[in-house]
C-alpha cells in the first residue's frame, strides 16, 4: 500500500494530528493507498510558502530560465513515464492504452506548449497622441497573477492538474494543488519531480483532502490564494464562487456538460459511429466533452443505433495491464451507484434499453470492482430526466431530428454548454452549425482532437472564462500598462 503525503515547500508532510483517508482501487476496491489529509494549518502553510517562493528566487529568474525549468519537468515526466502511467492506472482503472496515449503524454505537453506559449507571446503596445506633438508609448507587461489554487476532479487527474499548473508556472505564479480526494497519486508524483529538476521549494504546493470543511474548501477560502482556477461539478463551482467572492478573486471554471452529437444523414458513417462511440465511452464515458444525447437524421437513425449497439457490445472489461481488455470501470461504488441510479431511472421514464442497462459479469478477482455496462437508449421525452442531467457514466440517448432547425433547439435545449460533434459532409452546414449550436467547443468530423494553442471552457453553466494558449496567459498574468510621455 502507498503512503501518499501533502507536498509542502518542497517536502512530503504528514498532516495535522496524522489525519488520513482511504483511497480504493476502481477495479476491486481494495485499499492501495493511505492519504494525508490536510487541516486548515497544512493549507495555510502550503499557500504561505506558496507566497513566500513568489518573493524568492522563483519570483526573481529570468522568463527564459523559468521556461528551461519547465522544459526540465516534462523531460523528466517523459523519463519516469511508466512510473506515471502506473499510478495513474492504480488511481482510475483505465486502460494501460488510454494512460500512454493519451493521458501520461498530455501531462508532460502541458508543461512543454505552455513554456512554448510565454516565449512566443508579443505583448500590445500604442504609440498615443499628446497636444504638445510629442506623444507617447503605451506598451502591456505581463505579471503574474500570484498564488494560485488548482482544484481538480479525478476523471483524467494527471491530464487535467497539470493543464492548469503548467501555464500557471509558465507565467511565474505559484500554486497550491488540491487534486481529487479520488485520484491524489500523481500529483505526488509530479512533487518529486519538481525537485529533481529544481524547481524552486513553495513553487509547487498539493494538499490532498476532500471538499466540504476539507482541504478543498480551506483553500478556497484562504485570503493569500490571488486566483482560483477549478475543474469539476458545476454545483461545486457554485460554492468555489462564493468562497471567492470573499478578497473579489478571480476563477476560471472548466464545469460540467450535457453534450450533444449531431449526425447528419450525408455523414461519414463508420467516421461519424467510431466518434460517437469514443465520445460516448471512452473512459468508461467519465469525459466532461463526452455525448450523452445523440441526434441522428431520420433516414439514418436505425442504422446508426444499431451499429453503435454492436460497438457498445463489443468491448472488452479487464484489469488495465491486461492486454485483452479495452475497458474500464467508474471510479468509486458510489459513482457507479449515481450511474446505475439513472439506469433505472431511465427505465422508469420509458425508455428503450438498446444495449447494457447493468453491471457486467466479471471474474472473482475483479467482480468487487465498479464494473457497468456501456447502455444506449432510446425513445426518452425531450424533458427526461436522463436526456436533461449529466450523468458522467458510459451511456446514451439518441433521438432522430427531421431538420437542421429541430436539431439546433434540440441540442440547445440545457442549461450546459460545453461541446457538440457534429457529423455531415457539408462544410457550409457544419459552419452554419457550429455558429448557432451554444457551446464552447465544437467539433466537425471528430471529438476531442485538441490543439492546447486553442481556446478551451464552456458556454453558460459549463464555465467561467477559456484556457489554452494565450488565453492561459490572459488568466494566469495580469496586465499592467505602462504609459511613457516621450
Ligand atoms: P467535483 O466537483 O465533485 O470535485 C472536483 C474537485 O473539487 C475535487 O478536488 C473536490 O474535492 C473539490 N471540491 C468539492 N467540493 C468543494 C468545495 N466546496 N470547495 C472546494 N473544493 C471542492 O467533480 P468530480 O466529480 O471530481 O469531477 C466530475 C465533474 O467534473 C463532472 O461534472 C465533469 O463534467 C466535470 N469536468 C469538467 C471538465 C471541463 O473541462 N469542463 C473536465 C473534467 C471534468
Amino acid at each position: 500500500m502507498r503512503l501518499i503525503n501533502n507536498f509542502i515547500n518542497g517536502q512530503f508532510e504528514v498532516a495535522e494530528h496524522d489525519k488520513r483517508f482511504e483511497k480504493r482501487s476502481p477495479v476491486n476496491n481494495e485499499i492501495i493507498a493511505s492519504i494525508a489529509e490536510a487541516g486548515r494549518s497544512d493549507v495555510d502553510r502550503a499557500v504561505i510558502s506558496a507566497r513566500n517562493a513568489l518573493q524568492g528566487e522563483w519570483g526573481r529568474i529570468s522568463p527564459e530560465q523559468r521556461v528551461d525549468l519547465l522544459y526540465g519537468v516534462a523531460d523528466e515526466i517523459t523519463r519516469r513515464f511508466d512510473e506515471f502511467v502506473e499510478a495513474e492506472m492504480a488511481d482510475t482503472g483505465q486502460p494501460h492504452h488510454v494512460m500512454t496515449h493519451a493521458f501520461i503524454p498530455r501531462g508532460a505537453a502541458n508543461f512543454k506548449v505552455f513554456a512554448d506559449v510565454v516565449k512566443n507571446v508579443a505583448s500590445e503596445s500604442f504609440r498615443t497622441s499628446t497636444p504638445d506633438g510629442r506623444g507617447a508609448l503605451n506598451y502591456a507587461m505581463r505579471v503574474p497573477k500570484g498564488v494560485i489554487g488548482v482544484i481538480s476532479p479525478w476523471n483524467a487527474p494527471f491530464l487535467l492538474m497539470t493543464w492548469k499548473v503548467g501555464p500557471a508556472l509558465a507565467c511565474g505564479n505559484t500554486v497550491v494543488v488540491k487534486p481529487s480526494e479520488e485520484t491524489p497519486l500523481t500529483a505526488a508524483l509530479l512533487g518529486e519531480v519538481m525537485n529533481s529538476v529544481g524547481i524552486p521549494q513553495g513553487v509547487y504546493n498539493v494538499i490532498n483532502g476532500f471538499g466540504p470543511n476539507s482541504a478543498g474548501e480551506f483553500l478556497t477560502q484562504h485570503p493569500q490564494v490571488d486566483a482560483i482556477t477549478f475543474t469539476g461539478e458545476t454545483r461545486t463551482g457554485t460554492a468555489i464562487m462564493k468562497a471567492a467572492a470573499e478578497g473579489t478573486r478571480d476563477v476560471s471554471f472548466e464545469m460540467g456538460g450535457k453534450n450533444a452529437g449531431i449526425v447528419f444523414a450525408d455523414c461519414d458513417f463508420d467516421a461519424a459511429v467510431d466518434g460517437i462511440f469514443r465520445s460516448a465511452f471512452l473512459n468508461s464515458g467519465q469525459v466532461c466533452l463526452g455525448t450523452e444525447r445523440v441526434y441522428v437524421e431520420r433516414p439514418l437513425f436505425e442504422r446508426f443505433v444499431n451499429a453503435l449497439k454492436t460497438r457498445a457490445e463489443s468491448v472488452r472489461f479487464g484489469h488495465p495491464l491486461d492486454k485483452a481488455s479495452n475497458y474500464g470501470p467508474l471510479i468509486s461504488s458510489e459513482h457507479r451507484e449515481k450511474v446505475l441510479s439513472y439506469y433505472r431511472k431511465a427505465v422508469e421514464e420509458g425508455a428503450t434499453v438498446v444495449t447494457g442497462g447493468g453491471i457486467p459479469e466479471m471474474s472473482a478477482e475483479l467482480a468487487a470492482g465498479n464494473w457497468i455496462e456501456p447502455t444506449i437508449w432510446t425513445g426518452l421525452a425531450d424533458d427526461a430526466a436522463v436526456v436533461t442531467e449529466e450523468i458522467f457514466g458510459p451511456c446514451c440517448h439518441i433521438r432522430p431530428f427531421d431538420t437542421e432547425e429541430e436539431v439546433v433547439a434540440l441540442a440547445n435545449n440545457t442549461d450546459y454548454g460545453l461541446s457538440t460533434t457534429i457529423w455531415t459532409q457539408d462544410l457550409t452546414r457544419a459552419h452554419r452549425m457550429a455558429e448557432r449550436v451554444d457551446v464552447g467547443i465544437t467539433w466537425i468530423n471528430s471529438w476531442f482532437l485538441r490543439d492546447l494553442r486553442t481556446a478551451f471552457g464552456g458556454s453558460k453553466q459549463s464555465g467561467i472564462g477559456r484556457e489554452g494558449g494565450v488565453h492561459s496567459l490572459e488568466f494566469y498574468t495580469e496586465t499592467r500598462n505602462v504609459c511613457i510621455k516621450l
